[in-house]
């Protein structure tokens, strides 16, 4: 099977994440999205105090996503050693599962800054990447190396960090959250 690969911390999960990965389901573009609830996001560490633990995560991501079709929650990464970067999450998930491909799936966001990412040149050498668009990017398309292509899909204007802030503020953004997640976050205190 072709699986793609979709990261991030989930920090939680919201509805842009969860309707992106049905969308390119849907589309056809993977047999499977696998999301790959991040341990520790090696470039966001440093950046955000208010990440709640793995295990909460992991769950809100199970929930979230529980009846959508073709969209897994992996927790393939907590076996690894910190911190996970991508290029050796895919090269471990490949010995793992020889009998998938697999396909690296970011936002444009994460395009502009991918040169950044550990071993970058690699990542691209060795496994197909598809880039969904993001609000305020620009990617000239032409430019991309041949194993990276763009896919089109509906934006969604939210970020786990507008629903961390509508929950510190006593008015969680429920409209962006599934109603499972959004009791979890409640009954566990999260975003406090
Ligand atoms: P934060 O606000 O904490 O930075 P986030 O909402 O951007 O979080 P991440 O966990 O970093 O969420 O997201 C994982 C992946 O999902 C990233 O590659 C990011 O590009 C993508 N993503 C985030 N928000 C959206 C959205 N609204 N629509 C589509 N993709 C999104």
């Amino acid at each position: 099977m072709r699986i793609g690969i979709y990261g991030g911390s989930f920090n939680p999960i919201h509805k842009g994440h969860t309707q992106l990965a049905a969308s390119i389901v849907e589309q056809g573009l993977v047999d499977e999205l696998w999301l790959m609830v991040s341990p520790l996001n090696p470039l966001k560490q440093a950046s955000t105090s208010d990440i709640a633990e793995f295990e909460h995560r992991l769950k809100m991501a199970e929930l979230a996503t529980q009846g959508i079709e073709g969209v897994k929650v992996s927790d393939f990464e907590r076996h690894l050693p910190l911190p996970s970067y991508t290029i050796t999450t895919l090269g471990e998930l490949q010995k793992a599962y020889p009998e998938h491909e697999f396909v690296l799936v970011i936002g444009a966001d994460n395009w502009e800054r991918f040169p950044r990412w550990y071993h970058a040149d690699e990542i691209i050498e060795r496994y197909q990447i598809l880039i969904y668009w993001r609000p305020g990017c620009e990617i000239d398309e032409s430019s991309l190396p041949a194993s990276v292509k763009m896919v089109d899909t509906p934006l969604y204007d939210v970020s786990s960090t507008q629903i961390r802030d509508s929950v510190k503020n006593g008015r969680m953004m429920r409209r962006w959250l599934d109603e499972k997640v959004a009791r979890y976050i409640k009954r566990h205190q999260l975003y406090l």
